[in-house]
């Protein structure tokens, strides 16, 4: 086995066990990046030369026994995270030259456990898309079939596990970003509570949705990436002040028999392709094998979901996004020729397309006349449907359904049309707009060998509950030890 192919958890061990160095181990990735990401592109930004330098101090610290899981573990982050002296584009010609000056949270904790940093990786604008098709940067390529979008809005963070291009990644979810791509990849992919995961540093798209989380090769990876980034920050107002649990610990918990809710919503909507749905009744007779009882449960206001985040998101962003005037920084139209110009001109050619609609939708709704009509009564319908998980949670410890109604959908086939691309993440909207957790891992393959993902929800703060479950059903199957052939184009 070469060592790319190692999980984050393997290679935390063959580090220690001195079996490989940290260098080694970054120069395998950065010689696997440079072979196959230009058929990918999982990558906006490189940095092969900050991470071979943080590869030999993460040598030095394991040496010196001041190391943790995490030390010497080469890492993507979705390049929605501030890195200090590294390029942050946000997937977005807006900011294709800003270099912050400041490191995201998740970013300096991260690097603080020892983790290399190979580089930023593509996703769509802002974090608007389904596909990373938005990106200014170009598409990403699905591992599975190079025609395929890996799913977005972390795209490039999922195919990037996917394809080993690097051990793990860091992923942003607003209405489904980490689950989507996490569930078309064949990886796992984590979105935390609100508030668990600070959003210092986090480009803001919808503040009140944005939750950063893993994307891995495996729950047991994630388990272990989450126990970074998670915890309390004062400089995040949001950010939970409460204490985080050792994940690893909680994973191989033994617990009393798992009760699981299937919502009946979800069940029989009319887009589901049938080889998704059968991959999620084989995964119901594995979980009923390891003890598991089912339970029907409804979310009776699942329909108006994703209605009342296309509402909710945009009114956000448009505020969040207010900020790009072409003065302070990012990107700035030539020779203005006043100040209105300077800042309608840097906007309009800094933004795609998919960030100028949702920019007019979200002044839509939030305008005079407009207000009660679309934000107030979203606002009312996002209560009513956090509701309905706390009323379902009465009953059962973990809800589940699919992640996506179908497997990768070829590129360019949803670009044209908005409301089908929006539709992606019917499962996944909703869980952001109750602020709960939600584990994404695969559950099968369909007949043209795509894999195919299944959602875990969880309680407020029960991440563990989640990777608990998780972990249990990848110790009884093997989905998430398939790996794209990747043969064709020198993998
Ligand atoms: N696809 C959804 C959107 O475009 C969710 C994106 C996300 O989670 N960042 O808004």
């Amino acid at each position: 086995m070469e060592c790319s192919d190692w999980t984050l958890a393997q290679a935390s061990e063959a580090l220690h066990a001195g079996h490989c160095s940290a260098l080694e181990l970054t120069q395998a990735l950065l010689q696997r990046i440079e072979r196959l990401d230009p058929h990918i592109g999982a990558y906006i930004t490189l940095d092969p030369e900050g991470a071979l330098e943080q590869a030999r101090h993460a040598d030095q610290r394991i040496a010196s026994g001041d190391a943790g899981p995490l030390t010497g573990i080469p890492l993507a982050h979705k390049d929605i995270f501030c890195t200090r002296g590294l390029r942050t584009s946000c997937g977005s010609r807006m900011l294709a030259n800003f270099v912050p000056p400041y490191d995201a949270t998740v970013t300096s904790r991260l690097r603080q456990a020892g983790a290399v940093i190979l580089g930023k990786s593509n996703m769509d604008e802002f974090a608007m898309g389904s596909s990373t098709e938005s990106s200014w940067f170009g598409v990403t390529r699905n591992p599975w079939d190079l025609t395929r979008t890996p799913g977005g809005s972390s795209g490039g963070s999922a195919a990037a596990v996917a394809a080993r291009l690097c051990l793990a990644a860091t992923g942003t979810d607003t209405g489904g970003s980490i689950r989507q791509p996490a569930a078309l990849t064949g990886t796992v992919g984590l979105k935390p509570t609100y508030g668990r995961v600070s959003r210092f540093g986090m480009i803001a798209f919808a503040s009140s949705l944005d939750q950063a989380g893993p994307m891995t090769q495996t729950v047991a990876d994630a388990a272990l990436l989450l126990q970074q980034m998670a915890g309390f920050d004062p400089l995040d107002a949001t950010s939970i002040d409460a204490p985080v649990p050792d994940y690893q610990a909680a994973m191989t918990q033994q617990t009393g028999p798992l009760r699981i809710g299937l919502p009946r919503e979800y069940l029989h909507d009319d887009n589901l392709a049938p080889d998704v749905v059968a991959a999620m009744t084989t995964a119901q007779q594995v979980w009923r094998d390891l003890g598991v009882t089912f339970q029907e449960v409804s979310l009776p206001h699942t329909r108006y979901a994703v209605p009342t985040y296309y509402i909710l998101a945009p009114a956000e962003a448009s505020s969040n996004l207010a900020r790009y005037d072409g003065v302070k920084f990012g990107y700035r139209c030539q020779q203005p020729q006043d100040v209105q110009d300077l800042h309608s001109r840097s906007r309009a050619e800094g933004f795609g397309a998919e960030v100028k609609r949702r920019i007019m939708l979200g002044t839509y709704v939030l305008s005079s006349g407009y207000y009660d009509a679309y934000y107030r009564k979203a606002q009312k319908v996002r209560r009513l449907i956090a509701d309905d998980f706390y009323q379902a949670f009465r009953s059962v410890d973990l809800l589940l359904t699919l992640t996506s109604p179908d497997t990768a959908f070829p590129l360019a086939t949803r670009t044209a049309d908005p409301v089908t691309m929006y539709l992606s993440d019917i499962f996944t909207i909703n869980v952001n707009l109750a602020g709960l957790p939600a584990l994404a891992l695969p559950c099968g393959f369909d007949r043209q060998g795509l894999p195919i993902g299944m959602q875990l929800i969880g309680r407020p703060l029960d991440e563990a509950g989640l990777l608990r479950a998780g972990h249990l059903f990848q110790q009884a199957t093997e989905w998430h030890c398939r790996r794209p052939d990747l043969s064709a184009v020198g993998g």
